[in-house]
């Protein structure tokens, strides 16, 4: 929302003397101000008449104190800063109705609490105007930034306190300022990494605290590619490369981090094989999908690679060979299990084989693995970090021979139901053998939540490509699997609620978004249920608040605009509204999410 007050405010004022003037016939503005606003006994001693009721002259002389109404400056005044006030008001009502909508800061209960504890409406202004321009009017605020809400956003930034202080030096050009790269780095660990996690986080930020640039676990190219990530998380205006430009978020560290790439050697080095994984994934998140899928050939090319060098890597890392052999084991079994949602999603066949001699990670549980939200919200939560990486790699695992049944082979076009229904069943049994500590709980991390909307996902996917014939006995395994769709695509909007309950939608992992889009048109098959209604509206709430921030989201709605609305359907209750008048465009550049002609038949994530 534009700072309409401040503006019109200013307008107000710069008017007023002119307006003065033009009444009193040319008289100077500041002259005709004063004789104007003069009581009629000033006026008629010709004495300074300075306001007030009575005026201080008239309280001296002990004279009656009335102003022509007619011909009264104070009451325009008076009239003006009505005027003011009142717009002051209705840019409150704005705000309150802005924010209770959106909702994205989850601050419903915080303004209900400031009313209710008697705070002022000053206050309760500037707190909305404050929480609303960090949330998703940034590029207006930073153009005219209203006062209050810069001094806050300065407050802010002073209370920031990093979860890891690292230099920006020697690792990027982009920035000098240190604490601006320790809040993307702690955006990264925190809400990227605890989803997508490929890199030993203690290894890297060991090295890149210390600015060793000869590191194995740490380099420039990662380290650009992953502040890149970051800045769609953050809200410091400095995350675009061009101040006024949303669209232009991230590009500087990309384009520094692709200028490193291109300077890599042939032979793999487990950075580059890291810093892959973030590629991809930046790609997709700028809603370059195209570009994405070729990413994609690039990391099971790399992660082939490096299940063949392991021994070699792992040999040439000299006294660091523990290290080393820790890290690509996270480094492979975190990208494979992000391989494998991807190809489900783009619908391709596997061309990376199937990993083999990889061993378990310890499931030990230290007190020391903790995830903490950040920016601080919430309580830290025991990270599991090690039964995760398990977990995901199983899950990964059944995702692989799923995607090699059903797009491995061109040829084959039936599909069986009964091997379908066998990975259905190795699902449920990999679901019910995860140990209690990563079901889904009250305590989850988004890594958590982010594998058990994988494995609904997953669900939603491969049914999806069953097709019962209406023959009798197949009328059953009809209703059955629409009974299985519909509860995982109800299942993961209860996890997207969950997250959003818990911390802001901004830091939603950017794959929840595939899983949203697709739970949405699931549901929309049968809205006539209640249940499903609910969960259809919490889902395109949220896909809502997305879409205003990431250019990909916006393309992923416009796909359920064009489906949902297309058809003659009654749809819940406010979702039309909110399906139809979509946030347009924030950034100058189309990019490929913008058209929807340009989306794939499966969005790649
Ligand atoms: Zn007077
Ligand atoms: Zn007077
Ligand atoms: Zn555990």
């Amino acid at each position: 929302m534009p700072p309409r007050n401040s503006k019109d405010s200013r307008m107000l004022f710069t008017q007023a003397p002119d307006s003065t003037s033009h009444q009193t016939g040319g008289a100077p503005s500041t002259r005709a101000k004063k004789a104007t606003t003069a009581c009629q006994a000033c006026q008629k001693r010709k004495s300074k008449c300075v306001g007030g009721e009575p005026c201080e002259p008239c309280q001296k002389a002990n004279t009656e104190c009335v102003i022509n109404a007619d011909n009264d400056g104070r009451r325009r005044i008076i009239l003006k800063r009505k005027i003011e006030s009142l717009e002051q008001d209705r840019n409150l009502f704005e705000l309150l109705v802005e924010g209770i909508r959106n909702d994205e800061e989850r601050q419903v209960p915080w303004i209900l609490n400031m009313i209710r504890s008697n705070v002022s409406l000053d206050e309760i202004r500037l707190y909305l105007t404050e929480s609303q321009g960090t949330s998703h009017s940034h590029n207006v605020q930073m153009k005219s930034p209203t006062s209050s809400s810069k001094r806050f956003m300065d407050v802010r930034r002073i209370s920031d306190i990093p979860l890891y202080e690292v230099p920006a030096q020697p690792w990027t050009s982009v920035t000098i300022d240190g604490s601006f790269v320790s809040h993307l780095v702690s955006h990264y660990f925190t809400w990227q990494h605890s989803t997508l996690n490929w890199i030993d986080r203690d290894l890297f930020l060991a090295d890149m605290r210390v600015g060793k640039l000869d590191s194995r676990f740490c380099s420039p190219l990662l380290v650009n590619i992953m502040l890149a990530c970051a800045c769609f998380y953050s809200d410091y205006p400095e995350v675009f490369a061009k101040p006024d430009d949303p669209s232009t978020r991230g590009e500087h560290f990309l384009e520094e981090a692709m200028q490193h790439l291109a300077m890599e050697e042939d032979r793999l080095r487990l950075t580059t094989l890291q810093a892959w994984g973030d590629i991809y994934t930046i790609a997709c998140i700028m809603g370059k999908d195209r570009v994405a899928s070729q990413y994609l050939v690039r990391i099971a090319d790399c992660i082939s690679q490096a299940m063949n060098n392991r021994q070699r890597m792992i040999s040439e890392a000299n006294e660091q060979a523990p290290e080393m052999a820790r890290s690509i084991d996270i480094a492979i079994f975190g990208l494979f299990s992000q391989y494998s949602v991807a190809i489900l999603s783009l619908q391709k066949g596997a061309t990376v084989t199937r990993p083999t001699t990889l061993e378990y990670f310890p499931e030990i549980h230290d007190p020391d693995d903790i995830w903490t939200p950040y920016p601080p919200q919430g309580e830290p939560i025991a990270a599991h970090t090690n039964c995760l990486k398990n977990g995901l790699f199983d899950q990964g695992l059944i995702t692989w021979e799923i995607c090699d049944y059903l797009f491995g082979d061109e040829n084959n076009t039936r599909v069986d139901p009964e091997i379908i229904n066998t990975f259905h069943q190795r699902f449920e049994i990999w679901a019910e053998k995860l140990p209690q500590c990563i079901k889904l709980g009250y305590a989850s991390t988004p890594g958590v939540m982010e594998m058990h909307m994988r494995y609904h996902n997953a669900i939603l996917v491969m049914f999806g490509f069953v097709t019962p014939n209406t023959k009798e006995g197949e009328s059953t395994m009809k209703d059955r699997i629409k009974s299985l769709r519909t509860s995982s695509a109800r299942h993961i909007g209860t996890i997207l609620s969950q997250f959003r309950s818990l911390w802001p939608v901004k830091c939603m992992p950017m794959t929840a978004m595939r899983y949203a889009t697709i739970a949405l048109l699931t549901l929309f098959e049968d809205l006539d249920d209640v249940q499903n209604q609910r969960a259809f509206t919490d889902i395109v709430i949220i896909l809502r608040a997305l879409a205003s921030r990431w250019q990909f989201a916006k393309g992923l709605l416009r796909l359920v605009q064009l489906t949902t609305l297309k058809q003659d359907t009654s749809l819940p209750g406010g979702t039309v509204a909110m399906l139809r008048d979509l946030p347009s465009s924030s950034g100058k550049h189309r990019r490929d999410s913008d058209s929807a002609a340009g989306l794939p038949p499966a969005w790649p994530l």
